[in-house]
Order: structure tokens, then C-alpha cells, then sequence
């Protein structure tokens, strides 16, 4: 991972407060929980059922819809991204720092996931724009294809 600086956690969680306070939602005891299993998911695009089966070791009362809205939550308070990788099932990252962007490589074969960040492709969406007079919000780049690993399985 070549990105920048990391958003120290204490940050989120500031963050995090003062959109509760802003949106008039309790805090809660299990949405602390699930906020730092979260952010100290080791793998990253993780799905609402991952996340739950986890913390459900733990935290046996923690329901599956909690932890669903909690990542609704996160995501609203641009505290993490919600992705949708083709299986119909949307996975949480947390966003790493503020204005953060970057796109994926799928593999098909394993899933794995490979995230990239490339200056020219953004350099060269934001001249497309621009030559048809449209202003991006947001843009997405997905590749879908087999990684190294299946390359190779598959040669055999
Ligand atoms: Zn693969
Ligand atoms: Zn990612």
C-alpha cells in the first residue's frame, strides 16, 4: 500500500461523534465495538457478514442488523466506502484519509482483491470530463479478470 498517512483513529472517532450528535442518534456501546473491530479489520473489503460473524465470538448480543447499519453509518459520515464487486454482496473499506480515492483489480478465479491508485487514469477521466463539458462527482474503475495466482493454475 502506497497510500499517504493514515487518519488516526481518534480522528474518526471525533468524527464519527459529532455526526451522531449532528443526526440526534444515542451512542451506543455496540456501535463502539463494532467501529474498532472495523478499523482494525486486518483484511480489507470486508462484507456485513464477515464483519458480524466476527464480532459475534465476542460479542454474542451484537446483532446482524446492527452491524448493517453501522456500516451504513460509517459509509454516510464518509468514514468508509462501500463497494459492490459484481457477487451482490457490498463490502466496507474504511477510507484511509480525507479525499481518498482509489480503484480495484477483481480476481474472478479467487477473489482477491488488489487495490491501485494511478495518477494518469485520474489525470486522463478528469480530461474526458472536460472535453465533454460534464463534472465528475465520483468515478469507480473495476477490472475483473484472474490474478497471478489463477493465471497459472489455469495454464496447467
Ligand atoms: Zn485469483
Ligand atoms: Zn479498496
Amino acid at each position: 500500500m502506497l497510500l499517504s498517512k493514515a487518519t488516526p483513529k481518534s480522528e474518526r472517532k471525533k468524527a464519527l461523534d459529532e455526526y451522531i450528535l449532528k443526526k440526534r442518534l444515542k451512542s451506543t456501546k455496540q456501535r463502539d465495538i463494532i467501529f474498532d473491530e472495523f478499523f482494525n479489520y486486518p483484511g480489507q473489503h470486508v462484507t456485513v457478514e464477515e464483519l458480524y460473524e466476527k464480532l459475534k465470538k465476542q460479542n454474542p448480543k451484537i446483532g446482524y442488523a446492527t452491524v448493517y447499519r453501522t456500516l451504513k453509518l460509517f459509509k454516510e459520515c464518509g468514514l468508509a466506502f462501500e463497494r459492490n464487486f459484481g457477487d451482490g454482496r457490498a463490502r466496507y473499506e474504511p477510507v484511509k484519509f480525507e479525499g481518498e480515492h482509489h480503484d480495484h483489480l477483481i480476481c474472478i478465479g479467487c477473489g482477491r482483491i488488489i487495490e491501485f491508485a494511478n495518477l494518469r487514469i485520474e489525470q486522463y477521466s478528469r480530461g474526458v470530463a472536460k472535453l465533454n463539458d460534464f463534472e465528475v462527482l465520483n468515478h469507480k474503475l473495476e477490472l475483473y479478470g484472474y490474478c497471478s495466482s489463477c493465471t497459472r493454475g489455469r495454464d496447467k
